[in-house]
């Protein structure tokens, strides 16, 4: 009964807390600019099938794509058990599910022993690259501190969930083949059937017992640890990566967004025709063009902010980074989401310090901390990007770091009209000969 009562209340704590984050971040993500979710539903769905829950992008590097597979698979089957281990705590049994499914048991258990080895494999190996081969990748200089503590962690975490089920496992086999009581037969499990009486055998009843009981909590605090750890780490892509798949944008993926006011007023400029569509307000004062802030940018973008992998797959590949340029589009939704996190704090917070009018309420639009994300994101880094979109290409998850540094350069030219001085003969070109050549002829006739 006791252990019920623990449980029960371990449970609820957990669960409760890990609840409340994912409330939060959900929160957060809505600091952004609204944006509609346009589209054929079915390939939405297509998207999340094959890219969020087959993995279909991690396999253009097949061999950590094959190891996240073993890891990501031994996640999701484990949870099974965990059916059970609710089951059991909250009904005080013991391996419910036994003695109803029988051989169906016994498969079910051994599948998952089989994934956890591979996952244990997978798991050593990405420490391994990690830490000793040293991937350049995992070693730049945004994945110093917290990120490299982060993959290492929950690296950690997953031995530990895997020692917790074959320690469960291995110690109930030799319980079983000892008649102990309360012990129901599993069948022949695939690994615990030699390791439980390899590692365990020479123990005693008690011993056993203990060991057996460690395992099962070790399993269970090792998911509630995980579950709470989540919304603080990159690791919020094994959840996020389902959404974001299915809000992504299914235009091509070079496609720009176009700003429609910007577009007209140009076509006024060049003598095109513009029929209907959004004009430039004729006020005084004229609203921000882009975004100098992750309120600015859209919520989908602070979305994907959130379930970037940290994988540098888009750092890799980006042309900008690889010849040296301050420029990494990784850094760029990593930096996006340090923001949103500090923004929501300071809002949360209540402090009238922050608030842009102090007659009104703070919120994400009566807010300024005098801080933008062009303090986390230079100019540099942002003229750097030849909006290649190799990144874009490259992301396992479907995001696109192109889309915020558009925004900030729209910001930075059309809002501050500021931009390096070596971009200025262009924009003039544009502007005075409708061409991007400082050309003296007419559209028409250059074009011939
Ligand atoms: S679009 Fe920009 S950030 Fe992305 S790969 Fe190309 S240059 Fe790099
Ligand atoms: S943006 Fe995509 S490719 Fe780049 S680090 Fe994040 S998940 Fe990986």
């Amino acid at each position: 009964m006791i252990q019920q009562i623990v449980f029960g209340i371990v449970s609820v704590a957990a669960l409760g807390f890990a609840g409340w984050q994912f409330l939060r971040i959900r929160k957060n993500i809505m600091l952004g600019q609204p944006e509609p979710t346009l589209g054929d539903k079915g390939q939405r769905w297509k998207n999340v099938l094959l890219i969020a829950l087959g993995q279909g992008k991690m396999f253009n590097r097949w061999v950590p794509g094959v190891m996240h597979l073993f890891i990501y698979v031994a996640f999701l089957i484990t949870q099974i058990e965990l059916i059970e281990i609710f089951i059991d705590g909250f009904g005080g049994g013991h391996r419910f599910f036994a003695p109803i499914l029988g051989g169906f048991y016994t498969f079910v258990i051994s599948f998952i022993e089989g994934i956890s080895v591979l996952a244990f494999v997978g798991t050593i190996i990405f420490l391994s690259r990690r830490n000793l081969l040293k991937l350049p990748r995992f070693q730049s200089a945004e994945m110093k501190g917290w990120p490299f503590r982060d993959g290492n962690l929950i690296l950690i975490f997953e031995i530990l969930l895997l020692i917790g089920i074959f320690s469960m496992n291995g110690a109930d086999t030799v319980l079983q083949s000892m008649n102990a009581e309360h012990y129901p037969d599993t069948g022949k499990l695939l690994v615990s059937s030699w390791f439980g009486p390899a590692v365990f055998g020479n123990l005693d009843l008690g011993t056993l017992h203990v060991i057996e009981r460690f395992g099962w909590w070790l399993h269970l605090i090792m998911v509630f640890v995980f579950l709470n750890y989540l919304p603080k780490s990159k690791h919020l892509h094994l959840i996020l990566a389902f959404p974001n798949t299915w809000y992504a944008s299914l235009k091509p993926r070079g496609e720009m967004e176009n700003m429609p006011v910007i577009m007209n007023e140009v076509k006024s400029m060049m003598g095109l025709s513009v029929e209907g569509g959004e004009q430039m307000p004729i006020e005084e004062v004229l609203p921000d063009f882009g975004a100098n802030d992750i309120t600015g940018l859209s919520w989908k973008t602070l979305l994907e902010a959130y379930t970037c992998t940290e994988c540098g797959r888009c750092t890799s590949v980006c042309p900008a980074s690889i010849t040296g340029k301050k420029l990494s589009p990784r850094k760029i939704m990593m930096d996006i989401r340090d923001r949103t996190e500090e923004v929501a704090v300071r809002i949360e917070s209540g402090n009238m310090e922050y608030a842009k009018d102090k007659e009104k309420p703070l919120s994400k639009d009566n807010f300024d901390d005098g801080k933008s994300l062009f303090d986390y994101i230079s100019k540099e880094e942002i003229h750097a990007c030849t909006t290649c979109n190799a990144c874009v290409e490259a992301c396992p998850v479907l995001i696109k770091p192109v889309d915020p540094i558009l925004e900030l350069r729209r910001y930075e030219i059309l809002t501050l009209s500021e931009g390096p001085s070596d971009w200025l003969p262009l924009f003039n070109s544009i502007e005075n000969g409708g061409s991007a050549w400082a050309m003296n002829v007419e559209r028409d006739a250059w074009r011939k």
